[in-house]
């Protein structure tokens, strides 16, 4: 059985024109992205909330209310303050660029764009976010990736979906994630996860493991084995190379 290609994460779509939302949708889930969409500036607030995105692909020309008025209004909400902003504007638009950076996007492109290089921007603001990401307030989830943990609700999400994980499982993923991509060996995981003298055999955490990637199902590979070193989490999975 060959392992699913994790998802380099997730990424809401705000575009009203529905051809390009299409071409969109369609070449960011084939560049590895999980997409959810908005039409309406209202809409891409309420997407952002219920699934708080990895990153937000934001139009400036918007019915209602605009993409800079959106990137204002998330910023200054607590809950969406974090996520990343590629704002998207038409050539016609240009004085709208500079708003859209003071209104608190992190980048923006030109329309028409390559999605080469609106992938490779992506990519930076999305290297940038996981850099500064530890300065965030103490109670604000642990966020790696598609992974999302709250310590305080004791919940952890991927890709936005509730995990029904066991205490170790959640201590496991929460771990993984607090790395950041860094390799955690089966005696520390096992320290962590089950705390200091409890003795158990490595194949243990194996087997934690592998009922946390059954878990996350269709994510499952962005726990990764690291061959006699132990495991860590991926933000994203190069396509070519899982199989
Ligand atoms: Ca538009």
């Amino acid at each position: 059985m060959s392992e699913p290609i994790a998802p380099r994460g997730l990424v809401l779509a705000v575009e009203d024109e529905p051809e390009l939302l299409e071409m969109l949708v369609f070449n960011l889930e084939k560049a590895g992205y999980e997409v959810v969409t908005a039409t309406t500036g209202q809409q891409a607030l309420q997407q952002a909330r219920s699934h708080t995105p990895n990153l937000i692909l934001l139009d400036v020309m918007l019915p209602g209310l605009s993409g800079t008025e959106v990137a204002g209004r998330l910023r200054s909400n607590p809950a969406t303050s974090a996520i990343p902003i590629v704002m998207l504007t038409a050539k016609a638009e240009e004085a709208d660029e500079l708003v859209g950076l003071t209104a608190g996007a992190d980048d923006y492109i030109t329309k028409p764009y390559s999605m080469k290089v609106l992938t490779a921007r992506m990519e930076a603001v999305l290297r940038r976010g996981q850099q500064t990401n530890p300065a965030a307030n103490e109670t604000a989830p642990l966020r790696f990736g598609l992974v999302e943990i709250d310590t305080e609700l004791h919940e952890a999400r991927a890709g936005g979906e509730l995990l029904k994980l066991t205490l170790t499982e959640f201590k496991l993923l929460e771990s993984l994630a607090k790395a950041k991509g860094k390799v955690l060996s089966r005696a520390t995981l096992m320290a962590e996860a089950l705390g200091p003298g409890v003795m158990v055999t490595q194949r243990t955490i194996d087997v934690h493991i592998t009922a946390v990637r059954r878990k996350l199902g269709k994510r499952g590979s962005i726990v990764q084995t690291v061959r006699g070193v132990g495991y860590r989490l991926v933000l994203s999975l190069d396509p070519s190379k899982s199989g």
